[in-house]
């Protein structure tokens, strides 16, 4: 104890001696201080518990200093004995290695997760809902655990790797939105894996295996891929069987117009670039709500083999920066979606999205569109319910190659709709009309009696829907403006006895003259 004393002592005065060593050489600055600020400075040099205050706070600066400059060489003299590897949040590998570390049991650190919700469906959308109906069970998405911030640790292989996932502090601010926004263009999420030894091939084979892996999960699949406010990249939002081409009934000619040109277009980046030309194609698709305008483009996207990214530019969080970087970012191979492109210019000009943050200008959309680089061959979709408010501008060719209209459903898409809910369908799910329909086994084949009647009973009963299908296009036309979204929900509500549609037919009318 009295040594303690002895050096709290001795360490006190050998701080006013400092101090007074301190003053000596500050005496020369004197001259420079003003008399109020000279006042200040002896006050408190004069007063014993302010100078030792201030001792001590040189103190703790010193060993702050120190502490940092230890555990800067430490993790310096440690890097030597490690590799790793960092991946940045929006980037490819980000996703792949995310996906990977999630399907791997982690051995520490599981008390802290990040979970995300996964669309994976097996059947397009028709198809998943006749089965979750006739399961009595609705759709449910699948959850997939990721490390949650800080370290973890798992095993592959026989080797030890470290999981450590960094969120970026957010910068602070007056405006907790701009300040999030900033956050989020400025620094991303990082996941980073090492292991002990001086070898990156382990590493780099991980990353390959990763990215195996996720091809492998999508293949075959269409990913929708969606932005969240704040944010800069995309996240995959599903996962799921591509949507049949078929399914989706549009005008006669129309659906194979937009193939046929889409296709040309993929087909044809030696064109673009002898001409000089920027290497995209912009469509708009225009016309009332419920006219299948998004269900056309995942089904296109699943028929080419593609991915979708939707991006919405009503939500609040959506800059014109962050547009640009979306588009610019936006996975390979993937169709950009721009949905109710009017919607978000309409609401700012109503004065509705104040927020310097939330805010896509109609300049903001051009030069997102324009400058859309980064991805050769790309194709942007527009779709809207009001192509007469949107800004000339911003549907003139070279940012929208193709306007289609989609309109309220006319003679061949009642007739097509009505067979696609009730012809008979073959073991391959496909009904005879479609594209993909292998006739059963029964149909080319010496058939036993059974069969023979089971076949007569099908063609029966599809003669009868055909004959229905003609009826209600006597009873529905053009003009009554029904959307194939209405008639989709209108025959589900008969699917078991279509052959009551008929007589429902002057009620169904009757109600949407209402709506
Ligand atoms: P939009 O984008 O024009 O508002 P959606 O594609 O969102 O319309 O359609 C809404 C619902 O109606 C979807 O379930 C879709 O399956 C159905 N639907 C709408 N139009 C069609 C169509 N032309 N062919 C098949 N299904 C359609």
């Amino acid at each position: 104890m009295d040594w303690l004393v002895g050096k709290t002592g001795q360490l006190l005065n050998s701080s006013a001696a400092v101090l007074d060593q301190v003053l000596v050489q500050g005496s020369q600055f004197e001259a420079t201080l003003s008399p109020a600020a000279m006042k200040v400075v002896r006050g408190v040099l004069g007063n014993d518990v302010l100078s030792a205050g201030f001792f001590l706070m040189l103190v703790g600066s010193f060993y702050t200093f120190f502490k940092d400059l230890v555990i800067q060489y430490y993790h310096e003299f440690l890097s030597w004995f490690y590799v790793s590897v960092e991946v940045q949040e929006g980037d490819d590998c980000y996703r792949w290695l995310s996906e990977w570390v999630a399907d791997r049991p982690l051995t520490k650190s599981v008390r802290h997760l990040t979970v995300k919700a996964v669309w994976d469906s097996d059947g397009d959308d028709d198809q998943g809902y006749y089965r979750s109906n006739d399961n009595h069970k609705e759709e449910r998405p699948r959850l997939v655990f990721l490390p949650g911030m800080g370290s973890h640790v798992l095993y592959h292989n026989g080797y030890k790797i470290n999981v450590s996932r960094e969120r970026p502090e957010h910068a602070s601010g007056a405006n907790s939105e701009q300040s999030q926004l900033l956050a989020s263009i400025q620094k991303k999420q990082s996941l980073t894996i090492s292991t002990w030894g001086r070898d990156m091939r382990f590493l780099k084979t991980i990353l390959m295996d990763a990215m195996d892996e996720a091809y492998k999960k999508k293949d075959g699949k269409t990913t929708i891929y969606t932005s969240q406010p704040y944010d800069t990249y995309w996240s995959s939002s599903s996962t799921r069987a591509p949507r049949a081409f078929h399914s989706v009934i549009l005008a006669k000619g129309l659906k194979e117009e937009l193939l046929h040109d889409i296709t040309t277009f993929r087909n044809s980046s030696q064109w673009y670039h002898d001409r000089g030309v920027p290497y995209r194609r912009g469509y708009l698709l225009h016309g009332p709500p419920g006219t299948g305008k998004t269900s056309f483009i995942v089904a296109l996207a699943g028929h080419l083999r593609m991915s979708v990214c939707i991006v919405n530019l009503g939500i609040s969080g959506l800059n014109d920066q962050q547009l640009d970087q979306l588009l610019n970012n936006a996975p390979r191979n993937s169709i950009l979606l721009m949905e109710d492109v009017d919607a978000a210019l309409i609401k700012r000009k109503a004065g509705k999205a104040q927020s310097g943050s939330n805010n896509v200008t109609l300049s903001g959309i051009l030069n997102a569109l324009d400058g859309i680089t980064a991805q050769e061959g790309s194709v942007v979709f527009m779709t809207t319910n009001h192509i007469r408010k949107l800004a000339p501008a911003l549907i003139r060719p070279g940012r929208c190659d193709r306007k289609m209209l989609f309109d309220y459903a006319d003679e061949h898409q009642i007739h097509g709709m009505f067979l696609k809910f009730f012809l008979s369908r073959s073991a391959s799910g496909h009904a005879h009309n479609e594209p993909g329909h292998k006739p059963d086994a029964i149909t080319n084949t010496v058939l036993s009696d059974a069969d023979a009647k089971e076949k007569i009973r099908k063609e029966t009963y599809d003669a009868m829907i055909n004959r229905l299908a003609d009826d209600i296009c006597k009873l529905i036309t053009h003009k009554d403006t029904v959307t194939t979204a209405q008639l989709q929900g209108f025959f589900m509500l008969h699917r078991d006895k279509p052959e009551n549609i008929l007589d429902a037919v002057p009620d169904f009318l009757e109600e949407l003259a209402r709506e």
